[in-house]
Parts: C-alpha cells; structure tokens; sequence
C-alpha cells in the first residue's frame, strides 16, 4: 500500500486486493496443505502451505504495511518468531537484552539458545546511554521490549538505533513490539531492523488464538527470515491467520479504548491505601513518562501495581476480582489479571530478572470502565485496610 495511507485504513485494507478467485470481500480461509500446478514448478504462486497460503500472505501484508515495513511473516506463536529471529545468531555471538522481559523469552534465550554458545547479558535500558555502555564486540543483537512486561519501562528505539549505527560492526536492533503496537509505537521508523509480537495479545484481541510475527525492512533478513520461516516450519494455520486478520480492522478502536480505560484504572489505584506503587507510562509518576508521551501515540492497556501487603495482599486481590479473570495472557477485550512471579514469569524467579511477588499486572479491557473499577474496589476492600 502507498505509505501516506492510514493507519486505520491499513489495517482493513493492508491484506490486498479482494479474493481474485471469487471476489469475496474477506479473505477466505484456505484450509489447504497444497496447491495445484498445471505443469511442473507452474503454479498461481503458492506451492504446499507450509512455504505460502494466501491467509497467511494477507495477513503478512498487512502486518509488514502496519509496522511500515516491507516483510511481514506469520509464525504460530509468539514465542516461534522470536525463536525465528534467534536463528539469525551464530555460535560466539552476543546478545545485549533488558533486565526486564517476557518470561519466555527469557526462557528461550537461557533455555534453549545459550547451549548453542549464544551469550546473553541483562541490564536496566531505561538509561539508555549505560545501557549501550554493554555492547561489545561480539554483540550481534539488542534485545528490546518497550513497554516491558510486567514494569512497563520504556527504552529510546530512536536513540539505541542511532547509537548503532555508528558502530564499525553494528548489531541488529530488534523490538518485541507486544504491548504497544504499531498503533502506539513503529520501531522500524524509529531505526529498528526487525519487530517481533505475539498476536496472541492485542493483534488478535480477542483471546481466541496464540500467533506470532516478525517485520524488517531489511531485504537480506527478510530473506533469512523466509527461508527459516519454511525450513523450520513454525507456521499459523489459515484460520489463526484469518482471526488475526480480523483483529486488525478493530486495532486503533481497541487501543484507543484500552488505553483510556487504563489511564482512569491507574487513576483510581493510585488513590487506594493499599497500593504501594502503580505503573503505567501515561502518570507522571512513570520515570519515563517524557519519553514514552514523545514516543507513543498512547500508554496502552496494562497497568501493573505493587502492593504494600506483599505477595499474600497481591494473591488475595487477584483471586478476587470478577471482571478481572485470573488468567494469563493480555491485550484481549476482556480484563486479565494475573501475578507474573507466580505465573507468566516463573522461568526468571532467582535471575536477575525476577519479578516482585508483591506485583500485579491488569490487562484492562474494554467493559465498561466503571464496571471494572467496582469490581477492583471491591476486591480491595477485601484486603480489609478501610475497616
Ligand atoms: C506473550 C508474549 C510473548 C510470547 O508470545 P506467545 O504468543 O505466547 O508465544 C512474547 N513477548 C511478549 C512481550 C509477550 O507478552
């Protein structure tokens, strides 16, 4: 699509032109493994599914166009795109990441790519200029996530890819662009080379799928990242691509909400006896509360908040709320809360990416706001401090 289009605009028609078979106005489900050649190697561009579907393809068009990219490709899980991205590390390579990250990928990361003689190395990107301190000569990649999960810090994309870039060997600049969007923050524009989401949360939307994706605007990683995305195999099936694709039309509508519905949760947190601290990027309170206004369109759906009682208060609060479902997950229309220590991050408990106990992070969805602060005031007041 031409780059002065809109964003909302993107993301209903980024899939491209209508079904040229049936002139269907949604992209159909092509619930095929393979694809007729009239001849040997002689075909209408898709071969066997694992390498190509045109789902898939419309969804990797719009997600490249949204992210103002040019490749888009679909994994079948968070966590499968970033292990994709991964593979473009060789054996001696060093990755410098945050010291505050998504669970799982701190898992991938020690798990699974550091016996592959990958070094990593964890510090706070909030500053970023002792943060880019850490490069050395051997790093290949900068791992970001900004806003993190759960803490919610904020790093300067713009000001690590410029530092970079004057770099004699240059590592590659990747974002896990998960909790914002590209409707809140475009990497790529800001100097990344490649963004990374789970579509499982916001893109989807819905909690009905678990996807992934990658981006770049870097033909030659394009070109790694497709031939792994095929060698490898971790591919959506056409009906994730299509739900994915449908969460997309509604993005800019959800976040909007989301994020205004966030900004009146936090409001209200912060007033409340119990609560030691609250996260969000959008109070001023937030150390990065300059950047992330420059940088963001919005501060999103999360909020995450740390309770005085500790980890007993958290628990008690979390399993208490109605609206709010326990459960892992976010960025979906319903209201998620969950305590990451005990679920989502468990991988980093004693790493120095442990998670407070005492944390508790809210994905705020899109009831009715008023609804949901009734529900929080009521699981409050089970912690008995108005009593
Ligand atoms: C959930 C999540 C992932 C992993 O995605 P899956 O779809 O669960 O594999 C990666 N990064 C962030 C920031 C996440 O929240």
């Amino acid at each position: 699509m031409k780059k002065n289009i809109r964003f909302e605009t993107i993301a209903i028609h980024g899939g491209g032109p209508m079904d040229p078979a049936t002139g269907a106005v949604v992209t159909p489900i092509y619930q095929t493994s393979t694809f007729k050649q009239s001849k040997i190697g002689e075909h209408k561009g898709f071969e066997y599914a694992r390498t190509h579907n045109p789902t898939r393809q419309a969804l990797e068009r719009t997600l490249a166009a949204l992210e103002m990219g040019n490749h888009g490709f679909a994994f079948s899980s968070g966590m499968a795109a970033i292990d994709s991205v991964l593979r473009l590390l060789k054996p001696g390579d060093h990755v410098l990441a945050m010291n505050d990250l998504y669970g799982g990928t701190y898992r991938l990361f020690e798990g699974i790519y550091s016996a592959y003689d990958i070094e990593f190395s964890y510090y706070p990107a909030s500053n970023n200029q002792e943060f880019l301190k850490e490069v050395k000569p051997n790093t290949a990649m900068i791992w970001l996530e900004t806003p993190t999960n759960p803490y919610l810090n904020i790093s300067d994309i713009a000001m690590v890819a410029s530092y970079v870039s004057s770099l004699k060997q240059r590592p590659l600049v990747c974002v896990d662009n998960t909790f914002a969007t590209p409707y809140l923050q475009r990497p790529l524009a800001l100097g990344a080379d490649i963004v990374v989401h789970s579509t499982t949360k916001y893109l989807g939307g819905h909690s009905d799928l678990v996807g992934g994706a990658a981006i770049t605007n870097n033909s030659k990683i394009a070109e790694k990242l497709a031939f792994v995305q095929n060698a490898v195999g971790a591919v959506p099936g056409p009906m994730d691509c299509f739900l994915v694709q449908r969460g997309l039309k509604t993005l800019a509508l959800r976040m909007d909400q989301h994020a205004q519905n966030a900004k009146k949760v936090a409001l209200y947190l912060a007033d409340r006896p119990e609560i030691s601290k609250v996260i969000y990027p959008d109070l001023e309170t937030h150390p990065q509360y300059e950047l992330a206004q420059r940088q963001m369109r919005n501060a999103g759906g999360i909020v995450s908040v740390i309770f005085k009682g500790g980890g007993a208060a958290g628990k008690l609060f979390a399993e208490s709320t109605r609206y709010f479902t326990l459960a892992e997950s976010l960025g979906a229309v319903e209201s998620l809360i969950e305590i990451p220590a005990a679920m989502t991050h468990m991988s980093t408990a004693d790493s120095p990416l442990a998670v407070d106990s005492a944390l508790v992070r809210l994905s705020v969805g899109l009831e009715h706001v008023n609804d949901l602060i009734d529900d929080l005031a009521q699981a409050l007041d089970k912690l008995g401090y108005s009593s």
